[in-house]
């Protein structure tokens, strides 16, 4: 019997999550036997992930910048991948304040659901305002000066800093292209054989993507909040999942267009990455899954998507920065506030600072919302208006993410001609070959 392609199987160990979720929400002691006999697998899996994510840019991008060999190479990539995220991130923002100014989701919040919604969670959104004003306390240069980190192994265990792994692998990637080639190709040859031991590794965590959604799903089920407050919310999801459908038929569009990759070959390809997205919340997990998928079967050149993806997962956040445009001027309207046009366009610098400062974890771009709400003089107690929600559109707004930054890295291949005709031809070969 032919094997079912990974993309549905992973799709089936959700649906099955979210009914075993649901049925055992229906009886006593369900959601304790969810909890403790379902749930670590999730995290097992989950944790898997982030356990390869930093050996992975430490030996894909060592190799990919030293591959480059010369440093113009390396910054023409750099130019066009910062640029490309800034642009999609300005398109994001802007999709979310356009749609939400039309939909106006926050004229139907009545002031009882208002009241009832702040009273059950300002608790949860004090936690995230506190955490939010950690962040803005430290000066203007601080996000630079956070880049560079003074111990590389303090950086590389301490998941968040990311971009700290980026500068130190990308700095050693130069270094190597600097030395004479006799010292250096032995050096270059350990980390592509790390590299490929990686990538296997990526593989076989991978077989196990189907029980690992499915128990992570399951557990999201038994501790969501109850369905009711969700009504209140309908219009609000609503106009943050349209926006983010129109960046995902926005993304297919421009890589159609420029490597004439059609959609339903896109969509295929990066699937399984936008699953495990979805499922996780979080880019930063991902993005092993993400990197295996753009190289090995959309055809993206290891140089490039070495490159691209890490600092796109933390910097590129397309579905963040949209959220964050709605959720603002949703809870401004819910206040009954009327921002003006000059406040708007402050939405979108604000926005798209904060999305590229959220990390790539579940619920930061909640985090950073609360520095958008401030800049833009909106109650910061909104938050609680829009925390019932926030998970499901936070594996909404994650899918995007993870969707941007395939996208970047495709267009940055081919503007460098860099796009290749994919190693894997079948994109459910996930199988250990012998
Ligand atoms: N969970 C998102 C991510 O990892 C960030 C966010 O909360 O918006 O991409």
């Amino acid at each position: 019997m032919k094997k079912l392609a990974l993309h549905w199987q992973i799709i089936l160990g959700m649906v099955i999550g979210v009914g075993v979720g649901i049925l055992m929400t229906q009886f006593d002691g369900g959601k304790e036997i969810v909890q403790d006999w379902i749930k670590p697998f999730g995290k097992i899996f989950i944790n898997s992930l982030k356990l390869i994510a930093v050996p992975l840019i430490l030996a894909s991008l060592i190799k990919g910048v030293s591959d480059l060999k010369d440093i113009s190479k390396l910054s023409k990539m750099g130019g066009r991948t910062i640029g490309l995220y800034l642009l999609t991130t300005i398109v994001a923002v802007s999709i979310g304040l356009l749609l939400v100014n039309i939909i106006k989701p926050g004229n139907s919040i009545t002031e009882e659901t208002r009241l009832e919604l702040v009273q059950n969670y300002s608790g949860d959104a004090l936690k995230y305002k506190e955490e939010a004003n950690k962040q803005k306390d430290s000066g203007p240069l601080q996000a630079l000066v956070d880049i560079v980190p003074d111990n590389i192994f303090g950086a590389a265990t301490e998941n968040k800093n990311m971009l700290q792994v980026i500068f130190f692998a990308i700095f050693f990637g130069i270094g190597l292209i600097l030395i004479p080639e006799k010292k250096s190709k032995p050096v270059k040859k350990f980390f592509d054989g790390f590299n490929e031991v990686i990538l296997k590794m990526i593989d076989l965590i991978m077989l196990a993507a189907p029980y690992g959604v499915f128990a992570l799903l399951a557990a999201l089920v038994v501790e969501s909040p109850s369905i009711d407050l969700f009504k209140a919310l309908v219009w609000y999801a609503f106009t943050v999942i349209f926006g983010l459908f129109l960046m995902i038929v926005f993304y297919n569009s421009i890589v159609w267009m420029v490597t004439k990759k059609n959609p339903s070959t896109f969509l295929k390809g990066i699937s399984p990455a936008q699953l495990l997205a979805f499922s996780t919340s979080s880019s930063a997990a991902t993005l092993p899954v993400t990197m295996e998928r753009v190289t090995e079967h959309l055809g993206v050149d290891e140089e490039v998507s070495s490159f691209v993806l890490p600092i796109g997962a933390t910097i590129n956040m397309d579905g963040t920065s949209l959220y964050q445009a709605v959720a603002a001027v949703f809870i401004a309207q819910a206040f009954g506030m009327d921002l003006s046009l000059g406040v708007q366009l402050g939405i979108i610098v604000t926005a798209t600072l904060a999305s590229i400062g959220s990390a790539a974890v579940p619920g930061a771009g909640m985090v950073m919302l609360v520095i958008v709400l401030g800049q833009a003089g909106i109650p910061e107690a909104g938050l609680a208006l829009i925390f019932a929600i926030d998970r499901p559109l936070d594996m909404c707004r994650t899918t995007v993410n993870v969707t941007g930054d395939a996208s970047v890295s495709m267009l940055v291949a081919k503007s460098i001609g860099k796009l290749h005709k994919p190693k894997v031809k079948d994109w459910d070969d996930y199988y250990p070959k012998k």
